[in-house]
């Protein structure tokens, strides 16, 4: 279905849960997040009855995220479930990859199609500290699970902090070469718990080639990314600049949260609740928050904070 800007709104990103096994600085206070009541949160049966009706309106793509998606009990099942709903075919998964050793196999068994890895740098001190509580050597075997498992067109995900990680855009550029995996630089988004980051922290993604002089442009593959390669690479890097360069004249998402609010906008306040909803009420409200779908967020910076007024945790990404 078209929003009222002439956009195609095909993807619907589904977070599963609040909860994470990591606690990543820019994304959730350190205390982990205040558990909902049960009743507060979808049911596996009402997200299934959301991806039918997203399905309905022309939904083609499903992104499951969280929190962490792989800690829910239930994630086989739904990704499984999501998989059969017709006229949905992509299911796709972005994870911290902590678990995916253990369920990486079941995953693809269930129709999983793609998997997306979060990893932010490749040094075991800075992973520990960005991630508060993480180990990388659980992220890399999350890695390795994923490419055992036959998954294809693995996606590195990697956000850019100045006086982090910058130090650490060839390295990470290089894991195109060592696998077959892509890999891309996001920009960090101003959100709740990102206030510890200093204007510094704020990088534009063109910091990414100026450390890369050999990536050379390649072909969009109708993502948001601008893509690029490195000589003898098995896969491409993708630079996503929702700060410096938004990409909302050709937003496709819609975003649905783990307590049943769906979100037309990432960086905007609107939500509209799900829960509760018949499946006939469901897909008139999916089909309100297309047509309310904005043009675009209002400007995002160091000191211009994202107007969710959620933490990423809270929303999927
Ligand atoms: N736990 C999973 C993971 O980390 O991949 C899925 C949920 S996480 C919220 C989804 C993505 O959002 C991750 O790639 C994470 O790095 C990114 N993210 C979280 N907070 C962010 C921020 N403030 N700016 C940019 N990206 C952010
Ligand atoms: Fe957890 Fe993902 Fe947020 Fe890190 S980015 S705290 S892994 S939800």
């Amino acid at each position: 279905m078209k929003d009222q800007y002439g956009r195609e709104i095909n993807y619907l990103r589904l977070s599963v849960t609040e909860l994470c096994n990591l606690r990543c600085r820019y994304c959730m206070p350190e205390t982990g997040v205040c558990k909902k009541p049960h009743e507060a949160m979808l049911t596996e049966d009402e997200m299934i009855a959301a991806v039918e009706a997203a399905a309905s309106l022309g939904v083609t793509k499903l992104r499951i995220t969280g929190g962490e998606p792989l800690v829910k009990r239930n994630i086989v099942s739904i990704c499984a479930r999501a998989a059969r709903v017709p006229g949905i075919s992509e299911v796709c998964i972005t994870t911290n990859g902590v678990l995916l050793p253990k369920l990486a196999k079941g995953l693809r068994s269930a129709g999983v199609t793609r998997v997306n890895l979060s990893l932010d740098t490749l040094n075991a001190d800075k992973y520990a500290r960005i991630t508060r509580i993480g180990q990388l050597d659980g992220a890399l075997a999350g890695l390795h699970a994923a490419l055992d498992a036959g998954f294809d067109k693995i996606k590195i995900n990697a956000v850019l902090i100045g006086g982090f990680n910058d130090d650490e855009i060839a390295d990470l550029a290089e894991l195109t070469r060592t696998y077959p995996v892509d890999v891309r630089f996001i920009e960090l988004m101003p959100m709740v718990d990102s206030r510890e980051f200093g204007p510094e922290a704020f990088i534009p993604c063109t910091e990414v080639l100026r450390r890369l002089p050999d990536a050379a442009p390649a072909a969009p593959d109708g993502g948001v990314a601008r893509l690029y390669r490195l000589p003898g690479a098995q896969g491409s890097i993708g630079l996503i600049s929702p700060v410096s360069d938004h990409f909302c004249a050709s937003c496709n998402r819609i975003r649905l949260t783990a307590d049943g609010k769906l979100k037309p906008c990432l960086h905007s306040a609107e939500e509209i609740s799900l829960k509760g909803l018949s499946p006939e009420a469901m897909r008139e409200a999916m089909r309100r928050a297309i047509l309310e779908k904005p043009s675009c967020h209002a400007a995002l910076s160091a000191t211009q904070h994202s107007r969710a007024a959620r933490n990423m945790n809270q929303i999927g990404g």
